[in-house]
């Protein structure tokens, strides 16, 4: 990107600052910058015309100004402001997290439409309100490890080679990422500490969500016992591969048992 320019690019709000007098800082994930700091000068008047694309969550296509680095929002056409979002605390604290995930992964500079626009899906999903939300935080987490180049080996035994939907009792290596007959593991004398048994209804889900091609992905259905499992997974699988503490899974933690 050259300074001192001014450019379109498609972005999602996923944090917002007060700053100086009447304006703001956001955190934009966008399409072809990564995670940039965006100055958006009297956002907090009423008059400004981008107000509502400075919000948490909104989805604009910006104008921005570059200068050395340093960006300046000058306009921007609101695409979703996701606004049904803000109306759940339980979806809102899924959402928050999966902002400040997907931002995690994603770097300035780096071109980052796969995500972005996983991150919109996951956002527009949520705000429909047509899966619990333990399932929708199960997809996102094992679909975004998935994106990010950790698909675990979900075919075959890697001990006996045997194809894994015909074994019965399996085991899933969560630091290493491989799914494997539970009778194998006992036999290649490996720690069992590190190999959690895996029922047939969480292998298939976390099949399906690793492959599932476009709206399929949100669509299985699966019993609350599996999906408890399923989730228990999915967040121990994925947050040891970040470079970064998700300060809002705390959050999204303390609400359990009470929304
Ligand atoms: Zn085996």
């Amino acid at each position: 990107m050259k300074n001192n320019t001014q450019f379109h690019v498609n972005g999602i709000v996923i944090k917002e600052q007060s700053h100086g007098e009447q304006g703001k800082l956001l955190t934009v994930i966008t399409e072809y910058n990564g995670v940039i700091t965006v100055n958006a000068k009297n956002a907090r008047k009423i008059s400004a015309g981008y107000l509502k694309s400075t919000q948490v969550f909104a989805y604009s296509n910006m104008l921005l100004y570059n200068k050395n680095g340093f960006y300046t929002l000058l306009e921007a056409e609101l695409n979703n402001d996701f606004y049904s979002l803000r109306e759940d605390i339980e979806t809102f604290a899924f959402a928050t997290y999966a902002c400040e995930t997907v931002a995690a992964v994603t770097t300035e500079g780096e071109d980052g439409k796969t995500l972005l626009s996983f991150l919109l899906n996951t956002l527009f999903i949520c705000g429909k309100n047509v899966l619990p939300v333990s399932q929708q935080k199960a997809i996102f987490e094992f679909r975004l490890a998935v994106l990010c180049g950790f698909l675990p080996e979900l075919e075959y035994c890697q001990f006996c080679g045997e194809p894994l939907d015909s074994i019965k009792n399996k085991s899933f290596d969560l630091s290493e990422g491989a799914i494997c007959c539970t009778a194998c593991t006992a036999e290649e004398g490996e720690n069992p500490l590190s190999w959690k048994p895996i029922s047939d209804g969480c292998y298939k889900a976390l099949r399906h969500i690793a492959f599932a091609q476009g709206a399929k992905l949100y669509a299985f259905r699966t019993d609350e016992n599996t999906l408890r499992e399923l989730g228990e997974i999915t967040e121990k699988y994925l947050l040891p591969r970040l470079e970064k503490k998700i300060k809002s899974l705390e959050f999204f933690h303390s609400l359990e048992g009470k929304v």
